[in-house]
């Protein structure tokens, strides 16, 4: 499969990994916007969150499970969680993947965070 974050699943591009277990893979955002700026994407390829569905939507409960350690294990109690879904939304990798966010003090408007294209 002609996948970025596939690619990065099997070690085949390399990446800053920050948690894995069966179902999840996290690592470090190549082009951080916060401090703490982590991927974490289902092992499963699904395109976006247009994809999920009733055979699915499993994997997304276990992204939640792992966004919580993640961010205490980076330090950080206060987090967002991001979802772009579809190009007008900016999702650039076409498969799904949550952006988690902390260590700054963040507006409730995407914005804040330097992102307005
Ligand atoms: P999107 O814009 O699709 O919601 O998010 C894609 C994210 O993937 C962007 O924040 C971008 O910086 C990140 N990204 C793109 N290519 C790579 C890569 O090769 N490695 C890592 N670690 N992140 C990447
Ligand atoms: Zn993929």
């Amino acid at each position: 499969m002609d996948c970025l974050f596939c690619k990065i699943i099997d070690g085949e591009i390399p990446s800053t990994k920050v948690y894995e277990d069966e179902y999840v893979y996290a690592f470090k955002d190549i082009a951080p916007i916060a401090p703490m700026h982590i991927l974490i994407i289902p092992k499963a390829h699904i395109a976006s969150a247009n994809d999920i569905n009733a055979e699915n939507s499993s994997l997304v409960a276990k992204v939640f499970e792992a966004a919580g350690k993640i961010a205490k294990e980076q330090g950080c109690e206060s987090y967002r969680i991001i979802n772009n879904c579809g190009d007008d939304a900016g999702q650039t990798v076409k498969h799904l993947h949550f952006h988690l966010l902390g260590g700054v003090k963040m507006g409730w408007r995407p914005e804040s965070l330097g992102r307005t294209e």
